[in-house]
């Protein structure tokens, strides 16, 4: 396993939508391998691929509710209600905000076997997935705050 270079707001690979995955092989396990040594290595509770310079649709989360894993060009969909709460990005430092969210979130995607996998949770494990999800079309947290923020 490797420990993959964190790109920082700037670098245009923050900023383009990501392809979809399509080839299944030993590649793709050993990438979701390093993604999540990576976050571990820099304590974060999720890291989307264009944060190490992957244009691919993928992200990884762990230490969050007790849950790790990863999953392959996820669909979001989210509930009505809100959420309030303070959020961060690994390619963002130094810099965290009260952040809008919706409290229930889902992903719809795939696993490194090109499976069915879905991923839903409330709270903060909802804000991770909207978090991660934005990264994949070239969103950041910092594009969703308002006001004076
Ligand atoms: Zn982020």
């Amino acid at each position: 396993m490797a420990i993959l270079t964190v790109r920082t707001v700037g670098d245009p690979v923050l900023r383009s939508e990501c392809e979809e995955i399509t080839v299944f092989d030993d590649d793709l396990k050993k990438l979701i391998a390093d993604m999540l040594e990576t976050m571990y290595e820099v304590n974060g509770v999720g890291l989307a691929g264009p944060q190490i310079g992957i244009n691919k649709k993928i992200f990884t989360f762990g230490n969050i509710d007790g849950r790790e894993g990863y999953i392959i060009n996820p669909v979001l969909e989210t509930g009505d209600e809100d959420q309030e709460g303070g959020e961060g990005c690994l390619s963002v430092p130094g810099i965290s905000s009260d952040t809008p969210r919706k409290n229930w979130a889902r992903v719809t995607g795939v696993d490194a076997d090109n499976k069915p996998l879905v991923l839903e949770g409330e709270g903060l494990f909802a804000r991770m997935l909207q978090h991660e999800t934005d990264h994949l079309y070239g969103t950041l947290f910092i594009d969703r705050l308002v006001g004076e923020e």
